[in-house]
């Protein structure tokens, strides 16, 4: 089937080039071209649509997300109550609201099996395109380590997704070949505390350097790279020295820290939206009290770590913790990223090309004629006013894989 998508406009990320009367043909899931009206061949036997008014662009893609987490603040009651097939349940909905909002590829930072790739892969319900992580690690008493005060552990391992905990350096490897025989994509580090951890700090780092580099080694073993949760100045530079892919959140970076990410080429996800929701669940009354305190203390330390690495020329990959915030809300990140120094064609391909070599995704992130058919239509130039991919309402077209699933 071949499917001809016409626009007012077609922008480019990769160029920053935006290509009046323009139209995207796509044959089989597959882009065949993409370009101007005038001068391109259109199958007499396509089926067309009629973007006018929109600006097409490839679909975008988040870099860290949680699409078993409800997004709607933190509620301990109500986990307990949440049997884990309703908890995995959540991905049916949060799947669907993300790639509705123009998301069409994802990377999951923690908690999504791998079923729920293969059930999107598969049809069963609409979602974007999914690398997931299962399980993020993290050390007795940190990030990721449900077992609270009073004894109870929330952390239920399903036989697909194993127990997150992990101290010392034979432990790891063995929990790395347990997620990844679970089917995951990435793995996941804490190397660092976080905000929402009841029991732990953003700014103590967490595992041991020779933690880290026994996991990075033995994902390598089986072509994985891994993903860390560093907020710690120190949990950033431990994961640096150890070799992991990609730094998550970043609230501490120094000098230090950006020369080392410069020289590996590391990309940098701030998900700058992450403590605003925390900060406005907490507002709606939907975050306990140690949460609120953490977010309100970490703020202005992150968004000047983040305008530090901008400034440096670290690598940006868009990426925005949703699940703390609701599904669907993830274009947010754009004007946050924007306030902090970054032009609007470098947030779009932050979301885009970058995210896409950053997260080794093949055949998204662009339009180029052998690239997956996922492309968004938006209501205006989002170039001239980012904020339209902050509203899903403004994305007026989602196209995956040749395949429309959302349109006006
Ligand atoms: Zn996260």
């Amino acid at each position: 089937m071949i499917l001809a998508v016409f626009g007012d406009a077609l922008l480019d990320p990769a160029s920053g080039e935006t290509t009046r009367d323009a139209v995207v043909l796509i044959e089989d899931g597959k882009v065949t071209r993409a370009g101007k009206r005038n001068g391109t061949q259109v199958p007499r036997d396509a089926e067309t649509i009629d973007a006018h008014g929109l600006t097409l662009l490839p679909g975008l893609i988040d870099c860290h997300v949680h699409l078993t987490n409800l997004g709607e603040g933190l509620d301990f009651a109500r986990e307990l109550t949440t049997p884990p097939t309703l908890e995995l349940m959540r991905a049916v909905r949060a799947a669907r609201q993300t790639l509705e909002a123009g998301f069409t590829s994802v990377r999951d930072a923690a908690g999504t099996p791998a079923g729920v790739r293969m059930a999107i892969d598969a049809g069963y319900f609409p979602g974007p395109r999914t690398f997931v992580t299962v399980s993020a690690l993290s050390q007795t008493g940190g990030h990721t380590d449900s077992h609270f005060m009073c004894g109870a552990d929330l952390d239920i391992p399903l036989p697909d997704r194993p127990y997150m905990v992990v101290d010392g350096v034979e432990n790891m490897r063995l929990r790395v070949r347990e997620v990844i025989r679970a089917g995951a994509d990435w793995i996941k580090l804490c190397t660092s505390g976080g905000v929402l951890s009841p029991g732990d700090q953003p700014h103590h780092s967490a595992l041991t350097l020779e933690e880290i580099k026994a996991a990075v080694d033995e994902a390598a073993t089986q072509g994985r790279r891994v993903m860390a949760h560093a907020q710690a100045n120190a949990g950033i530079k431990n994961a640096l020295k150890a070799g992991v892919a990609t730094i998550e959140h970043g609230i501490w970076l120094d000098g230090d820290a950006i020369e080392m990410m410069l020289d590996g080429g590391n990309a940098l996800i701030p998900t700058l939206v992450a403590p605003h929701w925390v900060i406005r669940h907490a507002e709606a009354g939907k975050m306990p009290a140690y949460a609120i305190g953490k977010a309100r203390a970490v703020i202005d330390d992150h968004k000047a770590s983040i305008r530090l690495a901008i400034e440096s020329g670290v690598k940006i990959a868009f990426g925005t913790d949703t699940g703390v915030g609701p599904h669907g809300s993830n274009g947010e990140e754009f004007s946050l990223m924007h306030e902090l120094g970054m032009k609007p064609i470098d947030c779009i391909r932050a979301a885009t090309t970058v995210a896409a070599e950053t997260i080794g995704m093949k055949g998204v992130g662009n339009l180029d004629a052998g690239a997956w058919g996922d492309l968004i239509g938006v209501a205006g130039d989002p170039l001239a006013e980012l904020s339209l991919l902050a509203k899903p309402a403004s994305v007026e077209l989602v196209i995956k894989g040749g395949a429309v699933v959302k349109s006006r």
